[in-house]
């Protein structure tokens, strides 16, 4: 069986490694010069484990078993922190202390609470409790060079798919001329749209160095601020919820043009922000933290104020539409795919006009062994 995958970030690797491995014949596309060069490559590397999500179900669950599936899989492309702080403010945060550790307690997420006085949150303020977590930092760089050595032989680098590129025939679905048994859109919502309302939201995240290392600390929840290791040694992002976004785009060439001609003068007054709010935690951020510069990118998320960022799969006749959530949900999408391969096709055909209504496929079906 032939199978087109479009995107090769996380999600498009995964299936790509997983299916290839399983025995079918893939053809990775991707439009840029390498691998992992959209959100994959420029994110916060945070392998999670459940604790960024206590008002979403889903996502802390899909989290949570993703985390142990990410560390089987791939054993080599992650890595602890040694203090991997977790802390919900006093005042800021929008839910309190106490509630926010019976949700993960009851989730099955382990955690050591921490007091005032340890070593690893020293010189830290304003906080009505803090706790020490699992949580591992993704080795971006050693992914990348892992799916762009074992998929060298199915990657087309530099090959941009447009939606007229592609249609339904009766023998499958074509690229071009080219033939394939099925098409997986894995673009984050930018060749196919998932069928949920979605919007594109440019960001900006800081890198700083530092000789604090092997440690991260996040404020939850809500309108905070986080500070996380790269897998550069030394180096870390600073991330803010409410300053970290540049826009709110449903187009997503408009937010690709507003991306890459950000004025640096913005860049300057968003540091200015993100630093104040870093600061009201940590007074002396400015000491062990020295500014080295922005992290541009890109994420899809869907409309609504939920906190949601689960993993959703659509299929439409023969094209599946992968609308990611995070890193650790790549195993969701896989598992949807392939147990929906092979099935009748759902709804009637993907072309120009779209025609029939893509359907979500749910549930998690036996585990499919990926090794
Ligand atoms: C600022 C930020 C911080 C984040 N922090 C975290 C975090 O700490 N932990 C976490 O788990 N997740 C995090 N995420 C989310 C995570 O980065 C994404 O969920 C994940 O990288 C999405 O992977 P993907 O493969 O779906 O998309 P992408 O990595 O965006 O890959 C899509 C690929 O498709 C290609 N493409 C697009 N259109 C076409 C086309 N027409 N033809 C061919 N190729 C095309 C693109 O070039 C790209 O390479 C963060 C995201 C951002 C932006």
């Amino acid at each position: 069986m032939k199978i087109a995958i479009v995107g090769a970030g996380w999600y498009g690797c995964h299936l790509a490694a997983f299916l290839r491995q399983i025995g079918f014949d893939v053809a990775l596309f991707e439009r840029g010069a390498e691998v992992f060069t959209g959100a994959s490559g420029k994110n916060q590397n945070r392998l999670h484990l459940g604790f960024h999500y206590a008002r979403d179900h889903t996502t802390r669950f899909q989290s949570r078993d993703g985390f142990s599936r990410f560390i089987e899989r791939y054993p080599n492309l992650s890595r602890p922190v040694t203090d991997n702080i977790y802390a919900v403010p006093q005042g800021d945060s929008l839910i309190d202390y106490r509630t926010y550790k019976a949700i993960m307690a009851s989730s099955g997420i382990e955690f050591e609470e921490l007091g005032e006085g340890h070593a690893a949150v020293a010189g830290l303020t304003r906080l009505a409790g803090r706790i020490d977590t699992e949580e591992r930092i993704v080795d971006t760089g050693a992914a990348a060079r892992f799916f762009r050595a074992y998929l060298d032989p199915v990657l087309r680098l530099g090959t941009c798919v447009r939606r007229e590129d592609i249609r339904e025939a009766a023998d499958g679905v074509r690229i071009g001329g080219e033939r394939f048994d099925y098409l997986i859109d894995a673009t984050w919502g930018k060749l196919t749209r998932p069928e949920i309302d979605i919007f594109y939201e440019p960001t900006l995240l800081l890198y700083y160095e530092t000789r604090r290392t092997d440690w991260a600390f996040t404020l939850v929840d809500g309108q905070l601020c986080s500070i996380y290791p790269t897998d550069v040694p030394g180096q870390v992002t600073l991330s803010s919820v409410p300053h970290t976004p540049l826009g709110h785009f449903t187009d997503i060439a408009a937010a690709e043009h507003a991306l890459a001609t950000l004025p640096a003068a913005t860049i300057h007054e968003k540091r200015a922000l993100f630093e104040a709010q870093i600061r009201r935690y940590y007074p002396a951020f400015d000491e062990s933290f020295t500014y080295v510069g922005p992290q541009l990118s890109m994420k899809t998320k869907p409309v609504g104020a939920e906190d949601n960022r689960a993993c959703y799969v659509f299929r439409q006749g023969r094209v599946f539409c992968v609308m990611s959530g995070k890193i650790d949900t790549i195993f969701v999408a896989a598992e949807r795919i392939i147990s929906s391969i092979g099935q009748p096709d759902f709804g009637s055909g993907f072309g120009p006009g779209f025609g029939s209504v893509p359907t979500l496929l749910t549930g998690t079906p036996a585990r499919v062994s990926a090794r």
